[in-house]
């Protein structure tokens, strides 16, 4: 079986402890690789290496960091499609979406950023009456530290390492233990890229264990971190009195509001992606649906109709809607609150259940009123598997979840009022907007909300009233790398993109002098 290995000063080693976790395919529930169960020796290790390598990378011209992180783009661009079906392989999503979203979106991150470098500027001030003039630096912090999660693993691991890298930071990186293949990939690709050794620092294993020794080690000067808000609340704790930069992207329970006067089939198709694209676990995704009362009862046909349509099944399939869900541990906590919205009164009016995937049900999927419908045989391991998988099955004993429609729960019920993050959402009707905002705004999260409406003066009013870090108006997951991404509320601490990013990972000192006469 394969064993990962960790990326310390530029060389591929296993972890000081000896010791392995269990890494699965969450498709068919089984071990197919082993991640360094990596300890406080392996960071000290790690950060002692990026602390040498500091002086060299932070003196190294932005031309020249451009050029190594546009090579890793290139080898990245090579082995797409190893990757996406690495990606896929490791996290359960359907290879389609890592082959159209995850890889472009990680080559796009390492783009922007290797460009950015070169065209960062900073101000003078011209200090009149003061016969002085005042400029400003922005220096590299030093070591910094990179801590990502599992539903977009290369994603957002590399939406942290590539402004880090490209300010000239070093940095000291731990991808989730759950989705780590990605990141274990591309630490090959940066050695090959000729990335020098100890810029870049890749240290698997767990949160509690490597994740927090890299937070408490005082010469990491600065914590990126994508995660749960319990997780961020425990980082504040420790980095806070260090007084390090922080910057915590966190959860969300983000709110899609639909007016009646919206244009119907586009919010119909992209309501259907913005609730279950990644299985629903993507930190953007909308999971509470409000409906203006007009539009409900046609919404709700509708929307049930195109949500049961949705094909779950195997991830490496290229029709596959809906793929696995991360971990047996999360499809626990998913189901659990199916439960919970049952016994609070809701109505299940589609899904709701494990998955019934044809290999394992006979070819039937069952609707709520108990029709079924047939669906084609899947047959596991067609696709060519990544150089690391060295499973194979030819059931799916994974863990699925039928896409999930809830009605009938109040807005500040628990399922309204927690992060789920999977493939169950709630439909609500309103009446108005003061109510809908009220209903929105409920929560303690503040990501991200959709509103869907032609009326231009109402979707800017409901845009700057609503508590979230980011609006879409008509659209869902539109992107541009150069806008501020991040959370208001329990929802995170600080912005991402654009120039945001390099900022947060330099140390700005102003320089005032004194003009002789
Ligand atoms: P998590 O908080 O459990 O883990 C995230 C990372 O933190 C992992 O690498 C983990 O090993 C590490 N970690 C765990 N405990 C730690 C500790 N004590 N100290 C340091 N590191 C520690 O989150 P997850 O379950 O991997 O991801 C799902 C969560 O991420 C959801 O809440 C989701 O909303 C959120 N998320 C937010 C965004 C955003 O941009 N706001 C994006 C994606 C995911």
């Amino acid at each position: 079986m394969t064993k990962l290995e960790n990326y310390i000063n530029g060389e591929m080693v296993p972890p000081t402890s000896g010791a392995y976790l269990d890494n699965y395919d969450p498709s068919i529930g089984e071990v197919y690789s082993l991640i360094p169960d990596s300890d406080e020796r392996d960071v000290e290790r790690a950060v002692l290496a990026a602390k040498t390598a500091f002086p060299g990378w932070s003196n190294t011209s932005a031309e020249a960091r451009h050029d190594i992180l546009m090579r890793i783009v290139s080898l990245i661009e090579r082995d797409l499609e190893a990757l996406a079906l690495a990606e896929s392989v490791d996290q359960g999503k359907p290879v389609s979406l890592a082959r159209s979203v995850d890889l472009p979106r990680a080559i796009a991150n390492f783009k922007f950023y290797a460009t950015a470098a070169m065209h960062t500027a900073n101000e003078s001030h011209d200090s009149v009456g003061q016969n002085a003039i005042n400029y400003t630096l922005r220096q590299p912090l030093g070591v910094v530290g990179c801590i990502s999660p599992w539903n977009l693993p290369l994603y957002l691991f590399t939406w942290k390492i590539a402004p880090a890298l490209a300010a000239g930071c070093t940095v000291v990186a731990k991808p989730s233990e759950v989705t780590p293949m990605t990141a274990y990939l591309l630490s090959k690709l940066c050695s090959e890229a000729g990335l020098p050794a100890g810029v870049l620092n890749i240290v698997h294993g767990l949160g509690p264990k490597v994740g927090s020794a890299i937070v408490a080690h005082p010469n990491v000067k600065a914590i990126s971190f994508t995660g749960g808000t319990k997780t961020g609340e425990e980082i504040a704790r420790v980095a806070a009195p260090m007084f390090k930069k922080l910057s915590l992207e966190l959860g969300g329970k983000n709110p899609n509001i639909i007016f009646a006067d919206c244009n119907y089939e586009e919010m119909l198709a992209t309501t259907v992606r913005s609730s279950f694209s990644n299985q629903g676990e993507i930190c953007l995704c909308g999971s509470r649906i409000f409906i203006e009362r007009p539009l409900y009862e046609r919404f709700k046909k509708d929307f049930v109709e195109r949500v049961f349509a949705l094909k779950v099944g195997d991830p490496r399939e290229s029709d596959t809607d809906v793929g696995a869900i991360v971990s047996k541990q999360h499809f626990d906590k998913i189901m659990s609150y199916i439960d919970l919205a049952k016994a609070g009164g809701g109505t299940i009016l589609t899904g709701g259940r494990m998955s019934e995937l044809p290999a394992l049900a006979g070819g039937k999927r069952h609707a709520v009123d108990g029709t079924s419908i047939e669906t084609s045989n899947v047959r596991f391991g067609e696709a060519p598997l990544p150089p690391a998988y060295a499973g194979g099955s030819d059931r799916l004993g994974g863990w699925f979840i039928e896409p999930t429609v809830i009605e009938g729960l109040p807005h500040d019920c628990r399922t309204n009022q927690e992060e789920i993050f999977g493939p169950v959402v709630t439909i609500m009707p309103f009446e108005t907007e003061d109510e809908v905002l009220g209903y929105a705004n409920s929560v303690r999260y503040g990501l991200s909300a959709t509103v869907w409406t032609e009326n231009l003066s109402r979707a800017h009013r409901v845009a700057s009233k609503l508590e979230s870090g980011i609006v879409w108006i008509n659209c869902w997951l539109l992107r541009d790398l150069r806008t501020p991404f991040g959370g208001m509320k329990d929802s995170g601490i600080g912005r991402e993109g654009g120039f945001e990013a390099l900022r947060f990972f330099t140390e700005e000192k102003n320089v005032c002098v004194k003009l002789g006469n």
